[in-house]
């Protein structure tokens, strides 16, 4: 039987070279959403520390990278020298990679993440992708993924569909399930069935959502900047500042319907039969004969198991932040902007900026 207080605590800390600043920064953005998981900001691992966890630290800056050994042999002195007991969970923020370019990963209630080179992101944004990495370790480490048997588990996803659970190849594709904010059915399930409690659960969905919010927060910038003028011609074709969009027949499809409804559309509203038609006019102006089932599929709720949407919606995005940049792409993604009364997908592009030629 599970307790229904499970009070699970987080020591977030650093090796030598990472600032108490930044770390006091991600565990603030984590305690943003309050619940039975605590963060509590340690300070950095000091060299003298180092020393005492291994020979071989002497001279820590000559170390260039740390294996999961490593790393989780830190994470266990750490422990030892602070007294935190086992069931708590450490969080070791890392300044040197790890030797086979994993970004984070986790073992035993241990985690650690690469804080470097989180290109996509601005320096002062980086901790919106760090923190992503711990929750998702903690949701990991919940539902029995760890870094020994991740590779292999069904749960965890090859090919990106903006889960929680993605194994994400590269940084990019890890800021594209970080906007997605999204855990998929199966791997809602799998926590389900291994008894994760739901308040945890709860509190970790709120969180991957906070992220993302706290991300898609770039009205200085958006404030400054000029979106390029965007067509869709009677032909279907997308031109963004003159620029062809060369997405697939069934991303396309999604891209210019929120074009057509710039004004946003609410989430599980596909299945209306006005939305539906739409999308399948829009789907059969790019593939003649375009076969409705396809449309029906990305018109499912998003609950459901067949729905295609979350992987179309992510293509399309990740397609977007490749052609333009991440900043200038802010303005034609697909968002989803919610709050208390409202939840819907929105391009954000301004509507002086589309011309739609499209005959629908
Ligand atoms: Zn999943």
């Amino acid at each position: 039987m599970k307790s229904n207080l499970n009070i699970m605590k987080v020591h977030i800390t650093s090796i030598p070279g990472y600032s108490k600043e930044n770390i006091e920064q991600v565990t603030s953005l984590l305690s943003e959403v309050r619940g039975e998981i605590s963060y509590f900001k340690c300070d950095p691992i000091t060299p003298e520390q180092m020393m005492l966890i291994d020979d071989k630290f002497e001279d820590f800056n000559g170390v260039k990278t740390l294996s999961f050994q490593d790393f989780f042999k830190i994470a266990n002195k750490y422990r030892i020298i602070k007294s935190i007991p086992k069931e708590d969970i450490v969080v070791v923020l890392s300044t040197v990679k790890h030797d086979l370019n994993w970004f984070s990963g986790g073992s035993i209630n241990n985690i650690f993440v690469d804080t470097r080179g989180w290109e996509y992101i601005t320096d002062s944004d980086s901790k919106y992708g760090i923190a992503y990495q711990i929750i998702e370790n903690i949701f990991q480490l919940l539902v029995g993924i760890e870094y020994d048997n991740a590779v292999t588990d069904p749960n965890v996803h090859h090919t990106s569909i903006g889960c929680i659970n993605d194994m994400c190849k590269s940084k990019m594709e890890v800021i594209s399930k970080l906007r997605s904010a999204y855990i998929c059915v199966s791997c809602q399930k799998r926590a389900i069935n291994m008894n994760v409690d739901t308040i945890i659960l709860l509190q970790i969905i709120s969180t991957i959502q906070k992220i993302r919010d706290g991300l898609m927060n770039f009205d200085l910038i958006l404030n400054s900047l000029k979106p390029l003028p965007t067509v869709v011609e009677e032909n279907s074709i997308v031109r963004i500042g003159g620029k062809e969009i060369m997405l697939q027949a069934v991303p396309k499809t999604l891209f210019i319907f929120y074009l057509s409804n710039i004004d946003g559309v609410k989430v599980d509203s596909l299945e209306d039969n006005h939305h539906k038609e739409k999308l399948l006019a829009i789907y059969r102006s790019i593939r003649r004969g375009g076969r409705r089932e396809t449309v029906d599929s990305l018109c499912l709720p998003q609950n459901n198991e067949g729905s295609t949407f979350p992987k179309v919606r992510t293509e399309t995005n990740k397609y977007l932040i490749n052609a333009f940049d991440k900043v200038l792409s802010e303005f034609y993604v697909i968002n989803n902007i919610h709050g208390p009364a409202y939840n819907f997908y929105k391009i954000q592009l301004p509507a002086e900026y589309l011309t739609f030629k499209l005959n629908l």
